[in-house]
């Protein structure tokens, strides 16, 4: 961030110091050659007035100039209406080439007066002309030397590179200071990040809070359910191993004989079964906790010919309490995992049956309804107050602790429907009234 915030504020400040540079250097020149220009005008006219250039032996004359010229840096040349040059105050004149085809030259001869500037010797240097005719005939043209556009930028250059410097180092300074003061409220906003009371110093970063916050209760919660899973988990399986090592002490110590023994047999045997159903249980939601994914294990499954298999299975059960078990609907496929369907399946029907009342009845429907696939069960039981219909899919909630024990339960049936129901992307709808019965809908 800071390396990002120093490279904006230095590409910023470097057009500004070009810029900047270009506009001086340019405002620079344009006001040196003026004053150049209106110098030459100055002194030619002075010369003009002073009648040095008058007499007929104009060299000797002009010699005296010489001195003047060096110390104002200004160069005099003086020409003969042909071009040929007279004196000049920087040059041997009878060395000198005809200067009639000078562009200073020929405005003069032509209108009085000529300008011209053209770049020196020198690098870097241009030279400011300025002819004036007079009235014998003759071309005086004065000129001086003044910085060229590049020149003056060159000139500026150490200069400019200065401030550059200087101006980078306060943008590394404002980079750091601007990162910090930046940071520090979304530093103090991440050490909070649990308190909703806080909001965010700059409103663009409402969103992010806000899923970060979400993420974060979502972490706080499942880690809050599976203590508590764990908790229960522990004590749900506690409970029998408490109740089958009591009974094995007292037929260990010889207590109990007889007709008593095999009864205590018989608890010992049934608490076993039960942790044992706990633990399959268990284990089921937590494969099915893991399962993310299971498209891949997804194939066609006629939910008819799978409820078919759970009544057979069941039927004993059913007969034992002379529940009528029947079923309805036709075949119908849904993409799902076979196990899954059978296991939802079970432990719906296994609840209809367990919460019923003896010579009641069972009837499971598996079809089309309402162009969906349909999985229903419904049962003339003993129903679920309407304040533990949510409720009753939760880990190890029961209604009637004792009815579902006596029975069998684990209290983790329904929490494995509604985790397969999730996978399968399917909805469940339930309706139940107390002594009248629960009817249990699953839409694919
Ligand atoms: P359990 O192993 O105890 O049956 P479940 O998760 O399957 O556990 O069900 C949770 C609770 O919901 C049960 O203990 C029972 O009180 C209630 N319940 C489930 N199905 C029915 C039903 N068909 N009729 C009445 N109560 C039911």
């Amino acid at each position: 961030m800071k390396g990002r915030i120093w490279r904006s504020l230095m590409g910023i400040s470097a057009a500004a110091i070009l810029a900047t540079a270009l506009c001086v250097t340019l405002v620079f020149y344009a006001q040196s050659l003026s004053n150049a220009r209106a110098t030459l005008r100055a002194q030619a006219a002075l010369l003009c007035a002073s009648g040095l250039l008058q007499t007929d032996a104009p060299a000797t004359e002009a010699e005296r100039l010489k001195p003047l010229c060096e110390l104002e840096a200004l160069r005099v040349t003086w020409l003969d209406a042909d071009g040929t040059v007279l004196y000049d105050s920087a040059a041997d004149a009878s060395q000198m080439e005809n200067h009639l085809q000078r562009p200073e030259i020929l405005a003069a001869l032509e209108s009085g007066e000529g300008e011209s500037t053209r770049a020196s010797a020198t690098l870097g240097r241009e030279t400011v002309y300025y002819a004036l005719a007079l009235e014998n005939g003759t071309v005086l043209r004065v000129s001086t030397e003044v910085r060229s556009v590049l020149g003056a930028f060159a000139a500026a250059l150490p200069l400019i590179a200065l401030i550059a410097l200087a101006i980078a180092a306060l943008c590394a300074l404002a980079a750091a200071l601007l990162t910090r003061r930046l940071l520090a409220p979304i530093h103090a906003l991440a050490e909070n990040i649990g308190d909703a009371s806080r909001r965010p110093v700059y409103k663009e970063l409402q969103p992010f809070v806000e899923a970060v916050r979400t993420q974060h209760e979502n972490i706080l919660a499942a880690a809050q359910s599976r203590q508590d899973f764990t908790a229960n988990v522990t004590h749900e399986l506690k409970t029998p191993l408490m109740a089958i090592s009591g009974y094995a002490e007292l037929l260990e110590n010889g207590m109990v004989v007889g007709e008593q023994a095999l009864e205590f047999a018989g608890e010992i045997r049934q608490n076993a079964q039960r942790m044992n159903a706990m633990v399959s249980d268990i284990i089921r939601l937590s494969e099915l906790d893991r399962a993310e994914d299971l498209r891949d294990s997804f194939v066609p499954v006629d939910l008819y010919a799978a409820a078919q298999k759970v009544c057979k299975l069941l039927a004993p059960e059913a007969l034992k309490r002379e529940i009528r078990l029947s079923l309805d609907g036709g075949s119908v496929s849904v993409l799902a995992n076979p196990d899954m369907i059978d296991e939802l399946m079970e432990n719906l029907c296994q609840n209809a049956i367990r919460y019923n009342h003896d010579g009641g009845e069972v009837r499971i429907f598996a079809g089309m309804e309402e162009n969906h696939p349909v999985f229903r069960v419904a049962d003339t039981g003993v129903g679920i107050p309407k304040e533990f219909q949510e409720r009753v899919f939760e880990r190890f909630f029961r209604v009637d602790k004792s009815r579902s024990r006596q029975t069998g339960g684990t209290g983790l049936g329904l929490a494995i429907v509604k985790h397969i129901v999730e996978l399968h992307n399917a909805s469940l709808h339930m309706q139940s009234e107390v002594g009248k019965g629960t009817d249990i809908r699953i839409q694919f």
